[in-house]
């Protein structure tokens, strides 16, 4: 997708901290990081959200879900937070679809 940051990380021409690569995922840290480890899962087919994504490519959708398991692991954490923001009033502001994982000190509940 023109114009798609996160499609340009996939593809390389935007770079990125890349902490996961497979043919259906990248997973990179957040320039903007919310806590000591703060990833972004995303798929590497352009989705504008995740809901967009379950629909349209669910073994995607599972394989985003996997690799948060998988960058949680690597970082060393075992309770951290996987956060799909959908749409502007959820606090989207990529229209690519990604979790955030998050993790490495206390959360608080319910986010703001
Ligand atoms: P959203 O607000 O859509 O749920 O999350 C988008 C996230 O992408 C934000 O946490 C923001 O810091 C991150 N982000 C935006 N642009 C870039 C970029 O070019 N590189 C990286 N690594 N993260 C980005
Ligand atoms: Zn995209």
């Amino acid at each position: 997708m023109p114009d798609c940051i996160f499609c340009s990380i996939v593809s390389g021409d935007i770079p990125a901290n890349i902490v996961l690569r497979t043919p259906e995922v990248v997973a990179f840290t957040d320039l903007n990081p919310q806590a000591p480890t703060h990833i972004l899962v995303i798929p590497t087919e352009h989705h504008e959200n995740a809901a967009a994504l379950a629909q349209d490519n669910p073994a995607q959708a599972a394989a985003v879900l996997a690799a948060t398991q998988k960058v949680a692991a690597e970082a060393g954490l075992t309770d951290y937070r996987t956060v799909f923001n959908t749409g502007p009033e959820a606090g989207q502001s990529v229209f690519h679809a990604h979790a955030h994982v998050i993790g490495g000190r206390n959360l608080g509940w319910p986010p703001g």
